[in-house]
């Protein structure tokens, strides 16, 4: 498990830090989609809030980790299961939100299905979030 921490912050470029050893820790000891407020809860030490949404600013721009987008406003970040690179990431999967828990899950066996956009309209990024009731909930 440490040892995860040091090879994927190496392989993209950062130095290690305690801090950022310590929040990549979390995401793959949890393998979930955490926000900021889990993280500032969960990491070791005390980690203000900025210093949380720096290190996760450095992570989604290194292609470790992705955002999810929620409609309240509370940002998800996920593991990159794809290999993502310094600036490009390829996480085209759909991600799927639970009423009930609150819980944002990666679904990487399921990809966002392909849209045709309009001549003159050229793509950059495509995501989908479905909302509804998880296994856990159901
Ligand atoms: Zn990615
Ligand atoms: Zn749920
Ligand atoms: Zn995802």
């Amino acid at each position: 498990m440490e040892e995860q921490a040091l090879s994927i912050l190496r392989d993209h470029g950062l130095s290690v830090t305690t801090v950022r050893k310590g929040i990549l820790d979390v995401f793959l000891k949890t393998g979930q989609a955490l926000s900021h407020s889990d993280l500032e809860g969960q990491a070791s030490g005390q980690l203000d809030r900025v210093t949380v949404y720096r290190t996760l600013q450095a992570f989604v721009g290194k292609g470790i980790i992705h955002v999810i987008p929620t409609s309240d406003n509370s940002l998800r970040y996920a593991l990159c299961r794809d290999a993502c690179v310094d600036g490009h990431h390829h996480d085209r999967h759909v991600h799927f939100i639970c009423h009930h828990c609150g819980k944002a899950t990666c679904i990487n066996q399921l990809d966002v299905p392909s849209v045709r956009l309009p001549r003159g309209y050229r793509m950059q990024e495509v995501s989908m979030v479905v909302h509804g009731v998880c296994p856990n909930c159901d």
